[in-house]
């Protein structure tokens, strides 16, 4: 391997880390203010921001209305708590 080659995987045959989840984020969505804080503290890789639904929305603050919100890629996800704990505002519990 070259000094400072990129390996890439294939993610279709990477192993699914989340077959052996014991707990899995939840994200509240009124709490999360979108500030994308939690994505590059998680260890997989599998956080991504995308935009709230209308109904996740409808419950947000008014000021949050247009702000994205965090997704977890549950195959990924192996229920670390990262995420959860360094959320600057408590959005993300830890669930069974
Ligand atoms: S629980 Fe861990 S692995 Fe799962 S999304 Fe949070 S930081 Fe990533
Ligand atoms: S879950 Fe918390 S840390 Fe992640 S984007 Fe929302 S507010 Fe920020």
């Amino acid at each position: 391997m070259e000094e400072g080659a990129v390996i890439k995987n294939d993610m279709e045959k990477a192993p699914r880390t989340g077959d052996w989840r014991y707990m899995h984020p939840e994200v509240d969505a009124s709490k999360c203010i979108g500030c994308s804080t939690c994505v590059p503290f998680c260890p997989d890789a599998c956080i991504e921001m995308r935009k709230r639904t209308a109904e996740e929305t409808e419950k947000t603050p008014e000021n949050f209305k247009e702000k994205e919100i965090v997704d977890f890629d549950y195959d990924f996800c192996k229920g670390c708590g990262v995420c959860a704990s360094v959320c600057p505002v408590k959005a993300i519990t830890m669930r069974k």
